[in-house]
């Protein structure tokens, strides 16, 4: 490669080496679940994967994809215009859209893909989207193309503050269409979006709402249809998009599920369709027995919110200050970057796997590890991962 580039590269990766945020790959050798076989660690319980449901080896899961390879053969070979769309495509996107409580749904190789052909497809030059200041880079990144593209305009609220999200939805009244975007659980705080009060407001706005529920999907609500059964308003929400790369199999993959005309608007027009391959047929099928799963089981949703409530209250009574919250997001925060790195490092010494976040992922002085509670976990590998963080508390202090 070109030298001056490679010289350039090598000193950025120096720095971040300097700076401690250097990130080094760790290497899993089995399935993902609540324990794994890592390269060089032997088996560690892991307090960090999006496996909320442990669907991600879960045997009806793993076969349906299976028997998907078989049918379908490897690749789509296509996008979904031309020659990509085969019935497991059709078949899933009805069990999506009846999940999420929506009239239709389409799916896209990753949520990061249907983010980015959501906004930039829906809107235009007279349009504002209206975006939470702790929204998902890839709702921060699909903003960002839509302006580019369509010139429409954007502004940003206070984190979950309804008061500034009226302020800026007035101050947009004359646009053509006021598109306000959430995620539903904000994935570093754990926090729930207060969707009940944002589709009040923008059914009085004369709005529209969009939630990317990726982390919610299969978490929220007494059955896992999202945050919207969660705050109440099961068919009220205008667009959700989501993943199938966390609670539905954990695979990738994502879904935009909304009305049937907003559906079939973005199978005519939006880039991602129209220029990047299908979703795997292999997924497709996986993906589709998760969403069995968890429609003929849906306890497995309410073991997983009594595991994580377990975990934060042992958590406290151990002298942790975890965020306050209802999700399996259970984040504690410890202040600087280079604490926050340490402590993930001693806890996989001990044999747990939870990560570390800092500054520029959230803001300086927030600096989080970040334990991510799975259906999976036994009362056995919750207690591990508890005496772990007792003991390593200990020896930083922190306790
Ligand atoms: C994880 C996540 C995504 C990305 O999902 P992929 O399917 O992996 O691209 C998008 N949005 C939010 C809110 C997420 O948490």
């Amino acid at each position: 490669m070109n030298a001056a580039v490679e010289q350039r590269l090598r000193a950025a990766l120096e720095e971040f080496e300097a700076k401690g945020v250097y990130k080094n790959l760790l290497y899993i050798e089995s399935a993902q679940g609540p324990r794994v076989r890592m390269e060089g660690r032997g088996e560690i319980v892991v307090l960090s994967s999006n496996n909320y449901l442990g669907l991600a080896n879960d045997p009806d899961v793993v076969r349906a994809g299976k028997e998907g390879l078989d049918r379908y053969g490897a690749g789509t070979s296509s996008v979904r215009f031309i020659c990509g769309t085969f019935t497991v495509h059709r078949e899933l996107e009805q069990d999506l859209a009846e999940l999420v409580g929506a009239e239709a749904s389409l799916t896209y190789a990753s949520c990061w893909n249907a983010n980015e052909g959501l906004f930039a497809t829906l809107l235009g030059a007279d349009d504002v989207v209206i975006s939470d200041q702790l929204n998902h880079a890839s709702i921060i990144d699909g903003v960002r193309l839509a302006r580019g593209i369509t010139k429409c305009g954007s502004a940003v609220y206070k984190h979950s503050d309804m008061a500034d999200l009226e302020t800026k939805l007035v101050a947009a009244k004359s646009a053509r269409t006021r598109l306000v975007v959430t995620d539903g659980i904000f994935s570093m705080e754990g926090d729930v979006a207060r969707l009940a009060d944002i589709v009040e407001l923008v059914r009085k706005h004369d709005a529209l709402v969009v939630v990317d529920d990726s982390h919610a999907t299969g978490v929220l609500g007494a059955t896992g249809r999202g945050t919207a059964e969660f705050a109440g308003v099961l068919g009220e929400v205008d667009v959700i998009t989501s993943t199938l790369g966390k609670a539905l199999g954990g695979a990738a993959g994502g879904f935009t599920a909304a009305s049937t005309a907003l559906c079939d608007y973005l199978t005519q027009q939006s880039r991602p369709q129209l220029f990047s391959n299908a979703l795997p047929c292999t997924v497709a099928s996986s993906a589709r027995a998760a969403v069995r799963r968890l429609r003929s089981d849906p306890s497995m949703v309410a073991r997983l919110h009594a595991s994580a409530n377990y975990f934060r209250e042992q958590l406290i009574s151990r002298g942790f200050k975890p965020l306050p919250g209802e999700t399996p997001i259970i984040p504690v925060i410890l202040g600087e970057t280079a604490k926050a790195i340490r402590m993930s490092q001693m806890l996989l010494d001990e044999g747990v796997f939870v990560t570390g976040f800092g500054y520029p992922v959230v803001p300086q002085g927030e600096a989080r590890v970040r334990c991510q509670i799975s259906a999976a976990h036994t009362r056995e590998d919750l207690d591990m991962a508890l005496a772990a963080f007792e003991k390593v508390g200990r020896k930083l202090n922190l306790t």
